[in-house]
């Protein structure tokens, strides 16, 4: 295993960070896979689960088994995880900029559609090694106007050009689930079994510029341009349950899932494991819709994640003590919840849970991680 830190630029007078990658395998044999934690940085199950997968790899390394290149960033966002205030952890959104981690990160393909359009005919190919070439160019170019912009080319330049990218995250409080690109809806089948995810929200584009839409969004955006290409970056959101979901049991059996498919995907020698059965359920993240609170007051859920709701469906109730109104939060379009909010009360407006249907509705999709 080699350990890699990258400087980020000071974020004040004699204040330097830096974000450290583990290695393991050699680059340029087998697949590239990248796998990160905490690039919200109070979502602490990612960075357990990556504790136990490093040391999982590490054996493997001991044994001569890595086969394919792959990296593990455990904490993805330093900056992030120095953001403490009153005790607890804020790390959803830069407090400078007031922009949420996940977003803005680079356009890959506006890049390097760039650098093809000025590259003389010779130069101007477009297999994937030369795209994944420009790609760590462009990004070598980009001038880092702050610290949060230095690390997300740094954990770009990381994993735009892997073969499969794994960003692990969670919400308030969830099941299993993930997001991913129905270009590869048939792959991350296989990866929701391995990782006993049962709920799969697909969506190609979701707008914002999140991480595994920049490492995977481009191969599309260049494909339009040139079609020869096809998609060459899996990378896939998991949402690894709720952010309170931090335990040894937990992490070890998510970590020696994920070493699992690994070694289905070749990337570790050993007996290769049989894909587990089970149902996935493939929704269209445009049949997505986040309840909010009609009202103020104490939040009582009368429905939990997991659980299966219908259209107009009562999910919660919302008390005000003072005048012993109870307000009904209904479900608009109905479907699995598959997150919801943890603290039991809430101001008019605050996310009450999210629910996925089947069917796309107007006014659905807009619930990134
Ligand atoms: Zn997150």
């Amino acid at each position: 295993m080699k350990i890699n830190n990258h400087k980020l630029p000071e974020h004040a007078l004699s204040g330097q960070r830096q974000l450290t990658s583990f290695h393991f395998g050699q680059p340029g044999v087998g697949e590239k896979i990248y796998l990160q934690a905490g690039l919200h940085a109070d979502e602490l199950p990612g960075m357990l689960v990556l504790h136990y997968l490093k040391r999982l790899l590490s054996q493997a390394e001991r044994r001569g088994e890595i086969q394919s290149e792959i990296i593990i960033v455990p904490i993805a966002n330093p900056p992030g995880m120095a953001q403490v205030l009153l005790n607890s952890g804020i790390g959803r959104f830069d407090l400078i900029s007031g922009r949420n981690f996940n977003r803005d990160f680079p356009d890959l393909a506006k890049l390097v559609q760039q650098r093809l359009e000025a590259a003389t005919s010779s130069e101007k190919e477009t297999t994937p090694q030369q795209i994944r070439r420009a790609m760590a160019d462009a990004l070598q170019d980009l001038p880092a106007l702050s610290e949060v912009d230095a690390l997300r080319q740094h954990l770009l330049m990381l994993a735009c050009d892997a073969d499969l990218v794994l960003d692990l995250h969670c919400d308030d409080r969830a099941i299993l689930h993930l997001y991913a690109d129905p270009a590869w809806r048939a792959a991350v089948g296989v990866l929701a079994r391995f990782l006993h995810i049962d709920t799969v929200l697909l969506s190609q584009d979701s707008g914002g510029g999140s991480f595994d839409e920049a490492c995977g969004l481009p191969w599309h955006r260049l494909a339009a341009h040139y079609p020869e290409l096809a998609p060459a970056c899996m990378a896939v959101t998991v949402e690894l349950r709720g952010q309170q979901d931090v335990s040894h049991s937990l992490a070890s059996a998510d970590a020696e899932r994920i070493y699992q498919y690994l070694q289905h995907r070749g990337a570790i020698a050993g007996v290769v494991p049989e894909v587990p059965q089970r149902e996935v359920v493939m929704l269209p993240f445009s049949a997505g819709e986040i309840v909010n609170a009609p009202a103020s007051g104490l939040l009582l859920l009368l429905r939990q994640p997991g659980e299966w709701v219908a259209k107009d469906e009562v999910v919660a109730e919302i008390i005000d003590p003072i005048t012993d109104t109870v307000k009904a939060v209904r479900a608009k379009a109905g479907g699995i919840i598959y997150a919801s909010r943890r603290a039991p009360f809430v101001t008019l407006g605050a996310e009450v849970m999210k629910i996925a249907g089947k069917t796309p509705y107007t006014g659905g999709g807009g619930l990134a991680s």
